[in-house]
């Protein structure tokens, strides 16, 4: 037995919040009758109907894959490219990532079926730490890296304090490996985070989001997060 709030957010209607807004609204069916207080327990086999259509129920299901170059970060593409769920095409339930990677980015991206699960770790109050590794056009000076771990001015804001450190360079190629951490999760943010320093990226990796690593993953493989680990991460 779950509570009804919860098992709505899980199925991606809204926030918690939100979910009980509609419920004191009268918005919420169990079993065929209008439910207005909170606090309602729900079972597995107990019909919940939001706005007159019916919720999905399926089991939560939670997966980590190690996103290749070269995928969308999507369940569909219209111009026919491979995309991050086409790595699930035997699963039964359909699910979804829990925010994204560009096209040419590689590295750790989470799946999931779970709506308040993924809200939850895209909310920019938890924080979760995500750690890349850039190689990047020329030999970014220290005074310009300091400005990436301080913060830089994007053209959407200031982005918050990063951790930056350089792990190699190559003077001849003129081209450097910098891992960088970060606790947001804006569109391209890593890429125009070194444009913005006059640094290209050549190439970006996610290597861990939170305390998950790609430890044991090839390009392409995917495994089931252990309950502890979704524990963990609430
Ligand atoms: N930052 C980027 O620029 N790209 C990503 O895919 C992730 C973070």
């Amino acid at each position: 037995m779950e509570r009804l709030q919860k098992v709505m957010a899980r199925a991606g209607i809204a926030s918690r919040r939100k979910s009980e807004e509609l419920i004191k609204e009268g918005r919420v069916k169990v079993n065929g009758k209008v439910v207005k207080e909170l606090g309602i327990k729900v079972s597995s086999s107990d019909k919940v109907e939001v706005n007159e259509i019916q919720i999905e129920r399926e089991e939560p299901v939670y997966f980590i894959l190690y996103k290749p170059r070269g995928v969308i970060s999507s369940v569909n593409d219209d111009k026919g490219r491979k995309v991050v769920t086409d790595y699930f095409s035997e699963l039964k339930i359909r699910i979804y990532p829990v925010g994204r990677l560009d096209y040419d980015t590689s590295g750790l991206l989470l799946l999931t079926n779970d709506g308040e699960f993924a809200n939850l770790l895209m909310h920019p109050r938890n924080e979760i730490e995500k750690v890349y590794v850039a190689k990047v056009k020329g030999i970014p000076l220290r005074e310009n890296l300091k400005k990436l771990e301080k913060g830089i001015r994007l053209e959407d804001g200031k982005t918050a304090p990063a951790k930056v450190k350089m792990l190699s360079l190559d003077k001849k190629k003129q081209t450097s490996i910098i891992e960088i951490v970060i606790h947001e999760g804006r569109n391209r943010q890593v890429r125009r985070m070194f444009e913005a320093i006059g640094h290209e990226v050549m190439k970006l990796k996610r290597e861990r989001y939170g305390f998950l690593t790609l430890n044991g993953l090839s390009a392409g493989d995917a495994r089931e997060l252990t309950p502890h680990e979704v524990k963990q991460l609430r």
